[in-house]
């Protein structure tokens, strides 16, 4: 019986896979004043010119860089395992397997487009780096890139977080980069929402606002966002890559794909190499995004032009919304309190390929606390909700006698999450119930754009 499928070295992907060659691509970015597409020059001072190119690339497969799969040979390719103990433990004939992303030092995901901005920004002469961060998964990744390609970097982190998870600010200053809590007094954008509300716990949109002010502001600095846009989500794309490889070894090919979804990049980064398999009519395989019932962007939200950002200052990006001043209660799975979803993932819902469903989170922790006694590994809290998905459709199979294949992104370990497993265990943690009104209010503030 295999558990773990292993590829070496060489086969880390030579390439990423576009999915805009091979779906309908969603709707352009729109500038908000006059209600056009954004051309290329418009972002410029936020991106280096290689990721604005990726960005609107129609290319299928994508060269990455000499430079960029050396730093990856640190912990790619990762490992896929099945999960006979889970399946065991559940007694149910569904074939269970998952990509195990939490090995990158990291501990996430997230290194995999981490490495390849710090690399393109590097090489187009850029010496400083801004970005948010909310659980501090994102800083972290971005903090160590830095480090490898000597650039200087700035987190705005959110503040919450800040002080409910020290130890992610003390990784990223280990890497080098500086760390304020967001709502900051160091931009116009902090500073008018602490003048609001000086106790605001903060927002991955609010924190947004300040990273991409910062680097607006100055000639020497760009900015870097960890998720939603296109060129990450096609970073992303080496986990599924892989994924598909190590399947192959497995004799299996999934029936369902499952992620947990904050901005979308992690189950992009997994599902779009077989969304492709099912864009051409060869498998029929269902993929479920996972996200938070305290933030439920895809199953609540509308699918319209919204800011990606609370001050409003981004293009307009059509998406799954709850609005760009909805702020998230403050659920665990700080990474997944986002109001708003990648474009790619928002299309392919709205195209019928993906559905979604929302989970609170003490059902998430059973589902967590469960995985971890059969298979070891202490998921994320958002990689938790993928695991709560994952027993389900397990359960289901069960139910129907089905021999299901489940493949689901395990996209980093919880090992600087304990808090949370604490309150968990020692029944502490609350649910949120979904914030209809606070969401109603949100959504009254979405631009009136037609499209
Ligand atoms: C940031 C993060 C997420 C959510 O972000 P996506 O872009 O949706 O992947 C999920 N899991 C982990 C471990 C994260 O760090």
């Amino acid at each position: 019986m295999r558990t773990r499928f292993v590829l070496g070295e060489e086969e880390i992907p030579t390439h990423w896979y576009n999915v805009l060659a091979d779906m309908d691509p969603p709707p352009p970015p729109l500038d908000p004043r006059t209600g056009q597409p954004v051309g290329p020059e418009a972002l410029a001072p936020l991106f280096p010119m290689a990721l604005i190119q990726q960005e609107v690339s129609l290319e299928r497969f994508i060269p990455i860089p000499d430079e960029v799969r050396e730093v990856y040979k640190l912990w790619r390719p990762t490992p896929l395992h099945r999960a006979w103990r889970l399946e065991r433990a559940l007694d149910t004939p569904a074939r269970i397997y998952y990509k195990y992303e939490g090995v990158s030092p990291a501990g996430s995901h997230k290194p995999n487009t981490a490495v390849a901005q710090a690399y393109y920004n590097k090489i187009e002469g850029v010496k400083r780096l801004t970005t948010e961060t909310g659980a501090g998964q994102w800083g972290s990744a971005l903090a160590m890139a830095c480090s490898f390609f000597g650039l200087q970097l700035k987190v705005y982190m959110v503040k919450v977080s800040y002080y409910q998870k020290p130890y992610r600010r003390v990784l990223m200053e280990t890497w080098g980069a500086q760390v304020v809590p967001s709502p900051s007094p160091d931009t116009a954008a902090g500073r008018r929402v602490l003048a609001e509300d000086p106790d605001s716990p903060g927002s991955l949109g609010i924190a947004i606002s300040e990273a991409v002010e910062d680097a607006a502001t100055r000639d020497d600095t760009k900015y870097s966002l960890g998720s939603v846009l296109n060129h990450v989500l096609l970073h992303q794309t080496v986990v599924g890559l892989e994924a598909m490889k190590q399947m192959e070894m497995s004799g299996d090919y999934p029936d369902v794909v499952i992620g947990c979804v904050g901005g979308g990049s992690n189950y992009a980064g997994l599902a779009l190499p077989f969304v492709r398999d099912r864009l051409t009519g060869k498998v029929k395989t269902r993929f479920i995004a996972v996200e938070p019932e305290a933030c439920p962007s895809i199953t609540r939200g509308q699918y319209a032009y919204d800011f990606g950002d609370t001050a409003a200052t981004t293009p307009l990006i059509k998406m799954h919304t709850l609005g760009h001043l909805f702020i998230p209660p403050s659920i665990h799975a700080g990474g997944l309190r986002y109001h708003g979803m990648a474009p790619i993932i928002s299309k392919l819902v709205e195209d019928g390929v993906m559905e979604a469903r929302a989970y609170h989170q003490t059902k998430v922790f059973e589902a967590a606390v469960t995985f971890a006694r059969a298979e070891g590994i202490v998921p994320a809290p958002e990689s938790a909700h993928a695991v709560r998905a994952a027993i389900d459709e397990a359960l289901a199979a069960k139910e129907a006698g089905e021999r299901r294949v489940i493949l689901f992104n395990l996209s980093g370990h919880g090992l600087l999450d304990l808090a949370a497993y604490d309150q968990y265990l020692t029944g502490k943690l609350e649910d949120y119930s979904y914030p209809a009104e606070r969401v109603q209010e949100a959504l009254a503030h979405i631009p009136k754009v037609v499209g």
